[in-house]
Formats: C-alpha cells, sequence, structure tokens
C-alpha cells in the first residue's frame, strides 16, 4: 500500500514488500517447520510444552530462541526498527503486511519470527551509551530477549495507580514492589519495569513513572500466571529491596508513561495484523474442510448454515484488514492514530473471535479435538481481546474521540 496520485490511501503493496511476504513464506518452510516437526509432539499438543508450574520446557525454549537468532541474521526479526538501531526502517504498511502474513501461518512457533513481547520495541530505543551495546544490540540480534513490566497485582487497566515505587538512594535507585502476568520474564535476560518516581499528587497521572532495566538475576519469579492458551509465557516477578544503578534508567526519569503511551499505536497495529493473520488461516482451513467433509449426501458447505458462517468471517476480517492498512498508512505519514488504533484493536480482535468460534463449529468434534489448532486460536482470540487495551479500554478511547465522554 502506498500514497496514490490523488494523495490518499491505496491497497496495492510494492515490489520490494512482495518480495519480503514471500521470503517470510519461505523462511517459515526451510527454517521453522522443522523445528517444529522434530519437537513433534512436544510443541503441537501445548500441554506438553510445560513442566506442572507452567514452565516452558527447555526444548520449546530453545527452539523459540534458534528462530529469533536465525530470523535476526536472514534480517527479519527486527526489520521494523530504523537502521541505525540495526533494523531495515521498514513502513508500518510492510510491517503490518509481514506480522499478519506470518500469522498466516496458524499462529505456532513462527511467531518469534517477527520481533514479539520478548524483542527489540520502540521503547527500548531510548537506550542510551553503554545501555545501547549491554540491551538493545543483543536483543535486535536476537541473543537476548526481554520483557515489559508494567501491569501488578492490583492495577491492570489503570497502569498509572502503579503501586511499585523505586526511590533515589545516593547513586542507585532501590525498587519494592510486585508485577504480574509479564510475558517472557521467568525466560528474559531483562525487564523493562515501570516504577512509580513521583508521587502523582506532585505530578499528575501519568507522570511521575520512570522504566528502569532490571536484570534477571536482580529479579525474582513468584508463580506462573498460566493463562488457558499461554500455559508458562507470564509470570509474577517480585522485587524485593533491588538496587540497581543510575545508568539502569531507560529514558528520562519520571518520562516513561508518556513514552510508552506514543508507541501504543504500534502495539495495537501489530495485534490487530496478527487477529486477522490468524482469522485468514482459520478461514481457509474452514473452508477447506466444508468443501470435503460431506453429510446428509453431500458437502457441508452447501448447507447455508455453514457457508454464511464463514462467509461472514470472511467480510469481517475483509473490513478489518482495511482498518489494518489505514492505521499502517496513517502511521506512515506520522498522523495521529489513537481511535483508528483502538478501532483495529477492538475490531480485528472481536473479529478473530468470531471466525474462531464458527471454525470450531463448522468442523464438528473436529473442531474440539485437541490435535488440532482451533480451539487454541479461540484461546488466543480471547487473549488478544485483554492484553494491551481490553476491549472495554478500546471502546471508552473511541467514545473519548467522538467527543461522547471526557
Ligand atoms: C497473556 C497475557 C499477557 C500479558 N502480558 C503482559 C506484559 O507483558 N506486561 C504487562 O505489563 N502486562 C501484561 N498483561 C496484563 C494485561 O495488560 C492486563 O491483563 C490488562 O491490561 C487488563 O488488566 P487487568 O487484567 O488487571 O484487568 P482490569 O483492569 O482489572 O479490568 C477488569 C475488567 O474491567 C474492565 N474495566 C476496567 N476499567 C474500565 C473502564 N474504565 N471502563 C470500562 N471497563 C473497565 C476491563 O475492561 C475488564 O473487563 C498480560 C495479560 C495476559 C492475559
Amino acid at each position: 500500500m502506498g500514497v496514490n496520485t490523488t494523495g490518499g490511501v491505496s491497497f496495492d503493496t510494492d515490489e520490494e514488500t512482495e518480495l519480503i511476504l514471500d521470503s517470510i513464506d519461505e523462511f517459515v518452510e526451510r527454517e521453522v517447520e522443522p523445528i517444529v516437526e522434530d519437537l513433534g509432539d512436544t510443541y503441537t499438543n501445548p500441554r506438553k510444552g510445560h513442566h506442572e508450574n507452567g514452565r516452558v520446557t527447555d526444548d520449546v525454549l530453545e527452539a523459540r530462541d534458534e528462530i529469533r537468532r536465525r530470523s535476526a541474521e536472514a534480517g527479519f526479526y527486527a526489520m521494523n526498527l530504523p537502521e541505525d538501531a540495526g533494523g531495515d526502517g521498514i513502513s508500518p504498511v510492510t510491517w503490518y503486511r509481514a506480522k499478519k502474513r506470518l500469522a498466516s501461518h496458524g499462529g505456532g512457533l513462527e511467531r518469534y519470527v517477527l520481533a514479539g513481547p520478548e524483542g527489540p520495541k520502540p521503547l527500548l530505543l531510548q537506550a542510551e551509551g553503554d545501555q545501547r551495546e549491554e540491551y538493545l544490540d543483543p536483543v535486535v540480534r536476537g541473543e537476548k530477549s526481554t520483557a515489559f513490566g508494567q501491569t501488578e497485582p492490583g492495577v491492570g487497566s489503570d497502569s498509572p495507580n502503579m503501586e511499585t515505587t523505586a526511590e533515589k538512594d545516593g547513586d542507585e535507585w532501590l525498587i519494592n514492589g510486585r508485577k504480574q502476568w509479564i510475558t517472557n520474564a521467568p525466560y528474559a535476560d531483562f525487564i523493562q519495569l515501570f516504577a512509580r518516581t513521583t508521587p502523582q499528587e506532585e505530578v499528575g497521572r501519568y507522570g511521575g513513572i520512570t522504566c528502569f532495566i532490571v536484570e534477571r538475576d536482580e529479579y525474582e519469579i513468584g508463580s506462573y500466571n498460566n493463562a488457558v492458551g499461554a500455559e508458562g509465557s507470564q509470570a509474577e516477578v517480585i522485587l524485593d529491596g533491588v538496587r540497581v544503578p543510575e545508568d539502569r534508567v531507560l529514558g528520562a526519569v519520571d518520562e516513561a508513561f508518556y513514552a510508552a503511551m506514543e508507541f501504543l499505536s504500534l502495539g495495537r497495529l501489530e495485534l490487530g495484523a496478527e487477529a486477522i493473520g490468524y482469522s485468514e488461516y482459520l478461514l481457509s482451513e474452514a473452508g477447506e474442510y466444508v468443501t470435503e467433509r460431506e453429510a446428509f449426501g453431500e458437502p457441508i458447505g452447501n448447507f447455508q448454515q455453514v457457508s454464511a458462517k464463514l462467509a461472514k468471517g470472511r467480510a469481517k476480517t475483509y473490513a478489518a484488514d482495511a482498518a489494518g492498512l489505514k492505521l499502517a498508512w496513517k502511521m506512515a505519514q506520522d498522523e495521529r492514530t489513537i481511535m483508528d488504533s483502538s478501532v483495529l484493536k477492538w475490531f480485528a480482535t472481536n473479529v478473530l473471535w468470531e471466525v474462531a468460534d464458527a471454525a470450531v463449529q463448522v468442523h464438528g468434534a473436529n473442531g474440539l479435538a485437541e490435535e488440532n489448532p482451533y480451539m487454541d486460536l479461540v484461546h488466543q482470540a480471547r487473549i488478544l481481546r485483554i492484553v494491551e487495551g481490553t476491549d472495554e479500554i478500546q471502546l471508552n478511547t473511541i467514545a473519548k474521540s467522538m467527543g461522547i465522554t471526557d
């Protein structure tokens, strides 16, 4: 997609983007599929890739690391980052298309081909001096992984009200608090941790929060949070009197929340792309099944109640994709995208929820079979409707943009 002669949005892809998308498909086939095959049942049945407490097994962890490293070597992993940070500086439109194409493979280990929550996010681009060499560069190369620590037992949607604090003590910061549901926290080399450094009464609702780089041997893991569908990926992070040196502040003191808000749209673009890619995968699987499976002497796709489920899914996925492309295009023009990104996040993840339910339904009992991926994608849809701003938070933002609420 690019700018057309009338100055508006065009839905055509350029040749370079097509090449990137084709090479992602080839990479998945050549590099990821053999790794998944070697893992066999350990991976295809997600309930076998975990220890009893939820911790992901070593062979699955090694497979993830291997995919990340190979993808970084091949130049895919962080290609959306600017060139001076080790990326290729591809546009948000190409990144959106790449994320969607990857998800259309079905959402298994392929997801580690392009940087996700464990990888370099724009927040980490604030790394300066030695921080770059120590933290940013190895994450871009896929050699280290990270995590983003904001949610706490007492706050999720209302994260500026966090209770974790950091106090200056000489040339160190003393951190106390607890985070939970932190993706990749047990396996990360370091976490980007948000803590309150100045009381809200002095700096307003969003001020007074600072981001610290805290290394894996400096924080403790409590229990695994084990969301159904993401077992072992999230855990509680315990910070009891953790001391970090001054040079571990990422970005400006007291300004981390504002910095994170600047990148909200990118996160929502990525999740929207993921949801749409999964929907496309499900529609293709279900479409094939209903033309082959017979009941009452004919393919079940001939029954309008069956075909209409998939046709509605197709129409909604198509509309969600148009919203995704428009958001990506506006981001490429540096336009304001708060409302657009909430529309995409809410709409695309709800479309996936409906499509995943339809895919299970048209597969009958096979839709529920644990060796099939359909229920796993129902769980993914549920997760996507909660992370990075729930449905309700997105709708609040949309209502606010309409001038209905403050
Ligand atoms: C798989 C997974 C991965 C995650 N990864 C991370 C991570 O890496 N880092 C991180 O920091 N966090 C992470 N989280 C946490 C996630 O960001 C929060 O769960 C999310 O922000 C919602 O917060 P909550 O669960 O505390 O729900 P709450 O904020 O308690 O909300 C509960 C319900 O109330 C509704 N609600 C709350 N406020 C309003 C309002 N103003 N108007 C209308 N409805 C409202 C919500 O929409 C929701 O339905 C993850 C969660 C999951 C499940």
